[in-house]
């Protein structure tokens, strides 16, 4: 989109969206002394994938760039209460990665990275694990990996409360103001389109529209494999003489994890993408769930808690993700439009990286420190140089 004479505003920054990454992004800029901060969000705050997040933060990831951004994540999370008076939700129950013997290498090799770096983590066997959780069936074959520091946020109160405080330090937060294009004259940003035609000028823009991230770079002529696809969740309550179910689980076995959610919920989500139908347009997806994938969930949960199979069922939701071929994100300057900043493709696993994404991102733009990102690793062009994130898992959701 060429630049139109009609600008009616000017910012030092324009962010799209307002899921996590949008509004870490725009704290980031404005604690870093950046003035003028516009976040465009065509709906409402976490609209997107945020809102529906399982919002688990856990370290068990297989490369140490990864590892460090999920650390210092999760400290800024878990401080955020008391730096910013607000309540996000924070809970710390631990989570268990299951596997079995097939796994073992790949399950002990991460392990050993995520210890060189700091996480309390450890590798269990089945006796261990029976001991975590002495209402489940654990094979002898079972082993697992725990770490005990895991935790987990409400993902609409986050979003909304690192918005407050982003508005707080001098961020213009705006909702129901949909960006139609970005602004470009000669190979550099200039700024935004809104869909109600007024623009807003300015020399850096950044792309946090999550799955909406690909169809605004295809405005642009810009081809980025960038997927969006509908994973869905369903919600099951264990009878009442269960009791709490609090630990969070990672299960390569059967394929599933799982949660507590408020209100005695058990949230539980598959870890491949498998069989998630492709959405060609965000704006329009099935926000609701199928029988099946209940009847899927409650059987593959049943065979470790089997009190499951007289578990109620809340239902649950549609929602999205937004996916790449290496299952990575892309954070960082798009090479084709000076000033155009991306950052999407978080694949299922991008709410715990939000803070230092957030943190990488404003550095990349102000020429700072990026913290723990590594901006070679996820580079928006690592695929058309053949340089894919590559981990030893099968599930790539995992990292
Ligand atoms: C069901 C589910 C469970 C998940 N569980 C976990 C988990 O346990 N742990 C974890 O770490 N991650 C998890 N994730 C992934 C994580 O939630 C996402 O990676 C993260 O929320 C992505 O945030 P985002 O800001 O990039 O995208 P989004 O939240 O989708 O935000 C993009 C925003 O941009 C807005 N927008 C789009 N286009 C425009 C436009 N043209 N103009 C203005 N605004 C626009 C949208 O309305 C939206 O609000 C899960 C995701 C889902 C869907």
């Amino acid at each position: 989109m060429s630049l139109s004479p009609a600008v009616t505003e000017t910012a030092d920054v324009v962010i799209i969206g307002g899921g996590i990454m949008g509004v870490s992004i725009a704290l980031h800029l404005v604690q870093d002394g950046v003035e003028n901060v516009v976040l465009l969000e065509k709906e409402h705050l976490g609209a997107g994938s945020s809102g529906k997040s399982g919002a688990i933060l856990r370290q068990h990831y297989s490369r140490e760039a990864s590892i460090r951004m999920a650390r210092e994540s999760l400290q800024f999370y878990r401080t955020f209460g008391a730096r910013y008076g607000r309540d996000i939700g924070f809970e710390q129950p631990g989570m268990l990665f299951l596997a079995n013997e097939s796994a073992r290498e790949a399950l002990e090799r991460n392990v050993e990275v995520q210890r060189s770096v700091g996480v309390d983590t450890r590798v269990v066997d089945a006796q261990e694990v029976r001991a975590l959780e002495p209402r489940g069936t654990f094979g002898d074959a079972v082993l697992g990996a725990w770490e005990p520091e895991a935790a987990y946020v409400n993902p609409v109160r986050t979003v909304y409360a690192l918005a407050d405080v982003a508005r707080e330090h001098g961020a213009d937060i705006r909702t129901e103001a949909r960006v139609s294009g970005v602004l470009t004259e000669n190979g550099s940003a200039r700024g935004v389109r809104r869909a109600d035609g007024a623009a807003i000028h300015a020399p850096v823009v950044v792309n946090a529209a999550g799955p909406w991230a690909g169809p605004l770079l295809d405005e642009q002529d810009l081809d980025y494999p960038l997927q969006a696809i509908r994973p869905e969740q369903a919600y099951l309550e264990p009878p009442g003489d269960f009791g709490e179910a609090t630990t969070m689980y990672a299960d390569l076995v059967t394929g599933i994890y799982w949660k507590p959610e408020p209100a005695g919920w058990t949230r539980i989500g598959k870890m491949s993408y498998d069989g998630d139908d492709d959405v060609p347009d965000p704006d329009d997806y099935d926000e609701g769930i199928d029988q099946s994938f209940i009847d899927f969930t409650r059987e593959a949960i049943t065979e470790r808690l089997p009190a499951f199979a007289q578990a109620t069922s809340w239902g649950g939701c549609g929602a999205l993700y937004t996916i790449t071929p290496d299952a990575h994100p892309l954070i960082g300057p798009v090479p084709e439009i000076d000033g155009l900043f991306l950052a999407s493709g978080f694949s299922g696993h991008g709410f715990k990286l939000a803070p230092s994404v957030g943190q990488g991102l404003t550095a990349l733009i102000t020429g700072g420190d990026p913290g723990p990102l590594d901006p070679d690793l996820f580079a928006v062009d690592r695929l058309r140089h053949d340089r894919p994130v590559t981990v030893p898992y099968a599930y790539g959701i995992l990292g």
